[in-house]
């Protein structure tokens, strides 16, 4: 495999027209663009180099004063770090580049790499390198993460009948979000959840290691992701909104739609993770539920009691507005 298809989107189609027509990769290169990170072939042995780039916006992603500037970089950080886990590699190391605007100056830039670095820590990162940038217009944090994946979990590995489960609790982000942006402090929970999401680094691994056959971590929420996995893997997927698991106070079209939880979707042969779920969640005190299927076919459904739900267009979308997203229907790359 050396390219990954995307999903449906604006953002999408933007990148689907940057990579058209691109030579063929390096023969460095093992897993080209399209999934969570790219692939580096190995000079020896089968360990893969892993790398991946994520990037935080004040006004996009978050908004300063949501938060402190060590909990805006620790996000970025962890928000990256989460694409590793999607691709079950172990942390090697971060480069954060900050951009701050002119009047904040230096301190706040220290500041922001500080919360880099103590999440990079806690996340067993080396805080390899980076830049730093004043004159901004808005806050931004860069990160590329990079790790080693022994056997890496792609998108595309899906097939008709896996079962697909995800970890945690989802929508505590989103909720956070929602009550800010509605001028309320959002619940402790869910807040944490925002500034503080756990890339999920050793429960992928556990997981490949038990057969998973693919995975995504879920930054745009669980149902755009599934629109990404079933994409890559040229399957459909149908969701029961009643299994969703929502983090509490959250409902349940949130946990299904809402973004930024960075929790995984994992695909698996039937029955390969049924009788582990129990020791998955006495091991790492995490939920492990079923969520859905696999099946022949493209795109996502949801079923609530056996009916269909229409949840319209799922996810974030960064160009919404622009252009009448023809393309995106399509979900071709
Ligand atoms: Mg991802």
């Amino acid at each position: 495999v050396t390219t990954t298809r995307l999903g449906p989107g604006r953002e999408f189609d933007a990148i689907r027209r940057i990579l058209a027509d691109a030579p063929a990769p390096g023969p460095g290169v093992a897993l080209a663009a399209g999934d969570d990170c790219a692939l580096i072939r190995p000079e020896s042995g089968n360990v893969y180099l892993a790398v991946t780039s994520d990037m935080a916006v004040e006004g996009v992603h978050f908004r300063s004063e949501w938060g402190s500037p060590e909990e805006i970089g620790g996000r970025a950080v962890r928000a990256a770090a989460s694409d590793l886990a999607a691709m079950a590699a172990e942390p090697i190391g971060v480069l954060a580049s900050i951009a701050v605007p002119s009047d904040d100056g230096a301190e706040l830039a220290e500041r922001v790499g500080r919360g880099c670095r103590t999440a990079a820590e806690t996340l067993g990162l080396d805080l390899l390198g980076g830049d730093l940038a004043g004159g901004a217009q808005a806050l931004t944090v860069d990160v590329t993460a990079i790790g080693r994946a022994r056997d890496p979990l792609l998108r595309a590995g899906a097939r008709p009948g896996d079962e697909l489960w995800v970890t945690g609790r989802l929508g505590g982000a989103a909720a956070a979000v929602a009550a800010w942006l509605a001028g309320r402090e959002p619940e402790a929970a869910w807040r944490e959840r925002f500034w503080r999401p756990v890339p999920r680094l050793a429960p992928a691994r556990w997981l490949a290691e038990r057969g998973a056959s693919a995975a995504i971590d879920l930054s745009d929420g669980l149902a755009a992701d599934a629109g990404h996995l079933a994409a890559a893997s040229g399957v459909g997927i149908e969701l029961d909104l009643g299994d969703v698991p929502a983090a509490e106070g959250v409902e349940l079209l949130r946990a299904l739609t809402g973004g930024e939880d960075y929790e995984l979707l994992v695909a698996a042969a039937p029955d390969i993770l049924a009788d582990e779920a129990a020791g998955f969640r006495a091991r790492f005190d995490l939920d492990l539920t079923r969520v859905g299927r696999a099946v022949v076919g493209a795109g996502v459904r949801v079923y609530r009691d056996d009916e269909e739900v229409e949840v319209g267009r799922p996810g974030f979308d960064h160009f919404e507005g622009e252009g009448d997203g023809a393309e995106s229907k399509e979900g071709v790359r």
